[in-house]
């Protein structure tokens, strides 16, 4: 988030301003509302009554602006009682409501005054004089519906966004990245490879995924099940509904009824589609008498949980109803965080170095800690709390993660470790995490014999490598732009002879590789040869093989990349290459 004393966040807020004054120059009975700094710029959420906001307005809404800039206007700060606000912003009902409240909380009401005919509400801080905003370096760019203060139970107002930086540069660079951005947008992409489909009959947020994404899916699944199995993570497998008691036991209830599935069988017990796997897998741990001697114990599995998010939420694959999550939970005694802790983050390394996601500066690690002046609020018995956080911290250390320790940040029950990726155009995700937890065991009555024969809580440990795997792959997708890694594509390669008299031999060659193992496949279509060509690059595929007469001759082929290489090689050394790169 932007720090308040910087230029730039003064920039952007004095234009939230100026965008008000622009606005109510044109229509003067608009109300405007809040104005807050955003990433990349600002917004001014404003109640236009009836009139609906076009694109034409914001054109005019931005000349003024640039107009008012240049008039050079000071901003200057000004300190009021309660009724001269009031008196202020007579007739905003908006304005009144943030008064009332500023003066109950008994805040300073400020006021900033922009040359000699606007003043906004406002803390501050702004530029002194509009002259330091660069005319060539903001931009208003879209209009959107927004409820006063998020409650849809409040009135519609209309939201305009902007974006400003310091230089015409910035701005420029910004566009770009957006540019790209619609590029290889996930939703986009998805559609022109067939990967997944949404169908009206089937609803908003449940994605279907096609035979190709469907692979990507399992092929994501098959590594780390590969990367995990190692380690002694075991399968397990639950239903996918629950009677709602199992989260009144497990806390999380209260926080999330209001987001659950609800079902209704013929009895009266209450089931619900199930939000998470947690609670199922301590009653998997349960079931069985646990020595010390068993521990860790570790759990894991791919499967759906639904979260019914709100309709106007969803986006693509991004945000969905019904999420699979490579989950995994290991239990263990408070000696074996340690050693736990580092299994995991090893497979996150592993996973995302394969994936080349893991180079220098491409991703850091959030270390979530508690917050140091509200001790009380965590789960700290015996100091547990402060010694897994040691522990953490050490792993960072001991694996040279690029780690920042986050106070504050903790959910109560445990620290975490959160690893975030850094995309090809910049922007950053959160994928891998590892979660300690000292409630749910307690909560579930979990036990384990130690060695002089008493009963205690084993600690639990919550693990995602890929996060969600929807997540996931509308990461990858915009992160690759459509072109995956070699072992991550449905279709590795497509054999493409020049004319029909190459048909024979490319067929042989086809059956070769396809026995070694590899998803090829021999396009013998009527189509041209430039057609199957450009099918094959608009497919992103990462390799096709041309068979020519020269080819045939040398008795050779002609392996052509999609990032434009192009060698004539044997068979034997194309296997030996492709099993390269699938490794
Ligand atoms: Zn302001
Ligand atoms: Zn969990």
């Amino acid at each position: 988030m932007t720090e308040k004393n910087k230029q730039i966040f003064k920039i952007r807020h004095s234009l939230a301003h100026i965008l008000a004054m622009a606005v109510l120059d044109k229509y003067k009975d608009a109300k405007v509302t809040i104005g807050p700094v955003v990433e990349n710029g600002f917004y001014y959420d404003i109640d236009f009554g009836e009139k609906k906001i076009t694109d034409a307005d914001l054109k005019d809404f931005q000349k003024k602006m640039k107009k008012i800039i240049s008039q050079k206007f000071n901003f200057k700060k000004i300190k009021v009682s309660k009724e001269e606000a009031l008196n202020k912003v007579k007739g905003n009902e908006y304005k009144e409501e943030l008064i009332g409240e500023f003066a109950n909380e008994g805040k300073d009401i400020t006021f900033y005054s922009t040359g000699d005919n606007f003043e906004d509400l406002c803390e501050g801080p702004h530029v002194e004089n509009t002259s330091e905003i660069d005319t060539s370096a903001f931009m208003l760019t879209k209009v959107a519906g927004a409820y006063w203060r998020g409650d849809e139970k409040n009135k519609m107002l209309t939201r305009i966004y902007g974006v400003a930086f310091e230089s015409k540069k910035d701005l420029e660079e910004y566009k770009t990245q957006m540019r790209e951005a619609e590029k290889r947008d996930h939703r986009k992409l998805g559609k022109e490879l067939e990967l997944f489909t949404f169908s009206e009959h089937v609803g908003g947020g449940l994605p279907l995924f096609t035979p190709k994404g469907t692979m990507i899916r399992d092929l994501v699944v098959e590594k780390i099940a590969k990367l995990q199995e190692k380690l002694g993570w075991q399968k397990v497998t639950i239903p996918h509904i629950t009677k709602s008691e199992l989260y009144k036991i497990s806390g999380h209830w209260d926080k999330y009824k209001d987001d659950l599935f609800h079902v209704r069988g013929k009895s009266d017990t209450k089931f619900v589609m199930k939000p998470m796997n947690c609670p199922h897998h301590t009653q998997i741990y349960a079931a069985f008498p646990k020595s010390y001697k068993d521990l860790p114990i570790r759990f894991a599995e791919n499967t759906m949980v639904y979260r019914d998010e709100q309709a106007g939420e969803l986006l693509g694959l991004s945000r969905v109803r019904a999420i699979t999550q490579d989950d995994g939970h290991a239990f263990c005694t408070e000696g074996q965080i340690e050693q736990e802790v580092k299994g995991i983050v090893s497979i996150i390394k592993t996973f995302y170095t394969d994936l080349g996601m893991l180079e220098d500066g491409k991703y850091w690690v959030s270390l979530s800690a508690m917050d140091p002046k509200k001790p009380e609020k965590y789960l700290n018995e015996g100091g547990i709390f402060d010694k897994a956080e040691a522990i953490l911290e050490k792993i960072a250390k001991d694996e040279n993660l690029p780690y920042k320790k986050v106070e504050g940040e903790a959910a109560f029950y445990g620290p975490k470790l959160d690893f975030q990726f850094r995309d090809a155009i910049g922007r950053e995700w959160q994928l891998g995490t590892v979660q300690l937890d000292f409630s749910m065991p307690k909560r579930f009555g979990l036990e384990y014999t130690d060695e002089k024969g008493e009963k205690q809580t084993p600690v639990m440990i919550h693990r995602a490598i890929a996060g969600s795997l929807e997540r996931f792959m509308s990461v990858v997708i915009e992160h690759f732009a459509g072109e995956f890694p070699f072992w991550m594509s449905p279709v590795q390669a497509r054999i493409i002879p020049v004319g029909d008299f190459a048909n024979e031999y490319s067929r042989n060659i086809f059956e070769k590789v396809k026995k070694a193992g590899f998803r090829v496949e021999f396009d013998d279509s009527n189509n041209g040869f430039g057609k199957k060509i450009r099918m094959a690059k608009k497919e992103k595929l990462p390799y096709f093989i041309v068979i020519g007469d020269k080819d045939m001759e040398m008795s050779k082929l002609t392996l052509e990349s999609i990032k434009g290489d192009s060698e004539q090689i044997t068979i034997e050394e194309l296997l030996e290459k492709f099993k390269e790169e699938n490794k």
